[in-house]
């Protein structure tokens, strides 16, 4: 017998065919003699649709009341799959997250999840063999007894945080792709889905663009070791054979991970623009002049390059911004011009980081060297470069990014036979 966590996305719960799916999924697991608390999101459009109407109502809104109607979407879904379990002979009870309670911060909408009572679920499964269903992504602040909710894609956190608050063997994350890849395979159609990831890369991956997974979901995972499994609801439980393992990519700790490749996946984003500053005063002061107003504006820095000047006197400094970034960091830039005192400001907007990530470049040399003679031969112009122990990003013109995701994949012998 083994406690598991069930979580279901938003395509896996789309409409009534799909929540009786799932029900099978729960109750697969329930005939062979597992305990089960399954996490549920909203059916697949509510939330934009839900969030759609509190704009629509006042752009600026207050984040409670977002925070009261977005949460709904989860309280349905969790209320159908209940009564079609029970339709079905399983013994469930539907919980939303002031019920258990889920407590989080305060911060609305973004809300932290702090603390979670699974006493009373832990109490059901054994005295009747209850299955709970429970709302993702949503939480209740204490003081306010307020509903919050978690950002969005926040089930996937709800679903992490509760496999650990009742010391679940596995959190399985039902969604519409089968794994996790070690590229797009839109992109590379000879990506392979990885048996095993370790979550410092999945963190990696799933912040640069491999958008599987919500990031604090994984970063809560890491905390707690919680092991997370990626699998496919689409599959029909009738298929499933109990006795093998189901495909799909469990993402756990590096020590659960016996064949290392040095390179695991290679993930890149679009979304991503370049600001050059020209000739600023090479003297201590100007990276807080320009980082802090930036930061104070909510703009998130990524790649950073300065330069060493050669007169001793001014230097060029590049860093990427999110795209959507841009106008406004382009503008907090222009504000401090009097202050830092450069000469020009270039930007680009039509770029992309291209990374490449693996736990088993701590202990490989010349990784990345491969990387830069690769794209050279293609003629592809790297504009940046940033590197950390177990990855390094290459900013490009995003003309090239699938003939640089392609290549790289290739190079480190990802592509499937
Ligand atoms: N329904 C929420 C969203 O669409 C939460 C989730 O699905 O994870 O963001
Ligand atoms: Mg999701």
């Amino acid at each position: 017998m083994a406690r598991l966590v069930m979580k279901f996305g938003g395509t896996s719960v789309a409409d009534l065919d799909r929540i009786r799916n799932v029900a099978r999924h729960v109750k697969r697991e329930i005939d062979a003699g597992h305990q089960a608390a399954v996490v549920v999101s909203a059916m697949a459009g509510r939330t934009d649709e839900l969030v759609g109407w509190c704009r629509a109502a006042a752009p600026l809104h207050d984040a409670r009341e977002y925070d009261a109607v977005v949460a709904s979407g989860e309280q349905v879904t969790a209320g159908l799959l209940a009564i079609v379990l029970e339709g079905m002979g399983v013994n469930a009870r539907s919980w939303q997250g002031w019920q258990l309670p889920i407590v989080t911060s305060d911060a609305h909408g973004s809300a932290r999840i702090l603390d979670i009572n699974g006493t009373e679920l832990l109490k059901r499964f054994t005295e009747s063999g209850e299955v709970a269903v429970i709302a993702g992504f949503q939480g209740v602040h204490p003081d306010s007894g307020r509903i919050t909710t978690l950002g969005r894609g926040g089930s996937d956190t709800s679903a992490v945080a509760i496999a650990a608050a009742i010391g679940a063997e596995r959190c399985d994350i039902y969604t519409d792709v089968d794994g996790v890849y070690t590229t797009d395979p839109r992109v590379v159609p000879k990506a392979q889905r990885l048996d095993k990831v370790a979550y410092e890369e999945m963190l990696e991956l799933a912040s640069l663009g491999a958008k599987v997974m919500q990031v604090r979901s994984v970063e809560l995972g890491m905390v707690h070791n919680v092991r997370i499994f990626v699998r496919s609801s689409f599959d029909r439980p009738e298929d499933i054979d109990p006795r093998a393992d189901p495909p799909g990519t469990l993402i756990c700790g590096e020590e659960e991970i016996v064949e290392q490749q040095v390179v695991t996946g290679i993930a890149f984003s679009k979304d991503e623009a370049q600001i050059a500053i020209r000739r600023v005063a090479d003297k201590p002061g100007i990276a807080a002049a320009i980082f802090g107003p930036l930061a104070d504006a909510n703009i998130n820095v990524d790649m950073i390059v300065q330069n060493v000047s050669g007169d001793g006197m001014t230097t060029d400094l590049t860093f990427t911004v999110p795209a959507a970034d841009y106008g406004r960091a382009t503008d907090v830039l222009k504000k401090v011009r009097k202050e830092v005192n450069y000469e020009r400001l270039d930007g680009a907007t039509d770029v992309a980081k291209v990374s490449v990530i693996g736990i088993g470049m701590r202990s490989h040399a010349g990784v990345a060297a491969l990387a830069f003679k690769a794209l050279a031969e293609r003629r592809i112009n790297i504009r940046a470069i940033t590197t950390s122990e177990i990855k390094f990003s290459m900013l490009i013109d995003a003309n090239y990014t699938e003939l640089a995701v392609r290549t790289l994949h290739s190079l480190y012998g990802l592509d499937k036979e």
